[in-house]
C-alpha cells in the first residue's frame, strides 16, 4: 500500500498508509480522522540526455560506440561494455586531461572578459621533420 500526504488544519502533515482504491483528493488525517487535502507529489522524473546527444553534424553517430548513440543509459552501458570502451564524465575527463583542464579555464577566463595571454609559438623543439 502506498503512503499519501495528508495535510490537517490542526495536525499539519500526516503519511496515512491506505489502499491505492481509496486514495483519494481528500482523505482522513492519521490523528484526527478529519478529512484533508491530500498532497499531490510529483513522480521522480530524471533527464536522460542521451535523447540531446549529436555528433557535431546534429547526427546521433558515437565514434566511440562505432554506431549510432542508443536512446536509453542503460543500452548504451551495454554497447559500451561489448565494444571495451568506458564513458566518463566531463569532471573525470578534465581530471586526467590536465592541457583540456588549462585550455578550458583560460576560456572561461577570456568569455569573463579576462585578458589574453599574448600569443607564444608552441615549443617544438622536440620534433624533427625529414629525418627518417
Ligand atoms: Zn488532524
Amino acid at each position: 500500500m502506498p503512503l499519501y500526504t495528508v495535510t490537517c488544519e490542526t495536525h499539519g502533515m500526516s503519511l496515512v498508509l491506505a489502499p491505492m482504491s481509496e486514495a483519494d483528493w481528500f482523505m482522513a488525517c492519521g490523528e484526527c480522522g478529519r478529512l484533508s487535502p491530500r498532497m499531490v507529489e510529483s513522480f521522480q522524473f530524471q533527464q536522460d540526455n542521451l535523447r540531446l546527444y549529436t555528433d557535431g553534424q546534429g547526427g546521433r553517430y558515437s565514434h566511440a560506440l562505432g554506431q549510432d548513440m542508443p536512446e536509453s543509459r542503460q543500452a548504451r552501458d551495454r554497447a559500451a561494455e561489448a565494444k571495451g570502451v568506458e564513458f566518463v564524465t566531463k569532471a573525470e575527463f578534465l581530471a586526467d586531461n590536465r592541457e583540456a583542464a588549462d585550455a578550458l579555464a583560460y576560456r572561461e577566463h577570456v568569455d569573463a572578459g579576462g585578458e589574453r595571454e599574448p600569443w607564444k609559438p608552441a615549443d617544438t623543439s622536440g620534433f624533427t621533420i625529414g629525418a627518417a
